[in-house]
């Protein structure tokens, strides 16, 4: 399931941007990411809006393992949104911790990884990443869609 966007909507990526101000010109290419934590979030992003190619195309030739449009775009879970846990930067590496929330078949999971991030002739490029295991939040902390609301009462909602 995809989300239907807008350009003037807030970004999926949580940046409180508007998609057109923010994720929209990475992924029609009218610009780069300038760092390892925007093109994690743009990418993340493209997983929201089916911007398949895109996830290609930024993901490094090394390490697509033959990787195709068709595999990304199956499945059927709806993006929750995005945390960023911790980002770091070298002059042409970088790693990103996040946490992509989602809910699949009523469950509510994560991707949490810790992502690695290469620069390549002026672009960013994902490597690949490490896997690990997240729990929800308490019922009274925030939302991991940033809603400001208590998971409660947001979306924990969607698991009953
Ligand atoms: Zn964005
Ligand atoms: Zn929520």
């Amino acid at each position: 399931m995809t989300t239907k966007i807008n350009p003037a909507d807030l970004c999926p990526c949580g940046s409180q941007q508007a998609y057109q101000q923010c994720c929209l010109p990475l992924h029609v290419n009218q610009l780069v990411a300038q760092s390892p934590e925007q093109l994690m979030r743009s990418r993340y992003c493209a997983f929201v809006v089916a911007q398949f190619e895109y996830l290609l195309v930024t993901h490094h030739p090394d390490y697509r393992q033959g990787l195709t449009i068709e595999q990304l775009a199956q499945g059927n879970i709806h993006w929750l949104g995005l945390q960023v846990i911790n980002t770091k930067q070298l002059d042409t590496t970088g790693e990103v911790t996040f946490k992509a929330w989602y809910i699949d078949d009523k469950q509510i999971d994560a991707i949490y990884e810790q992502s690695r991030f290469v620069l390549q002739q002026g672009r960013w490029f994902y490597t690949e990443g490490k896997q690990m295991h997240t729990k929800l939040p308490e019922r009274n902390e925030p939302c991991i869609c940033q809603s400001g609301k208590k998971f409660k009462q947001c979306c924990a909602k969607l698991t009953y």
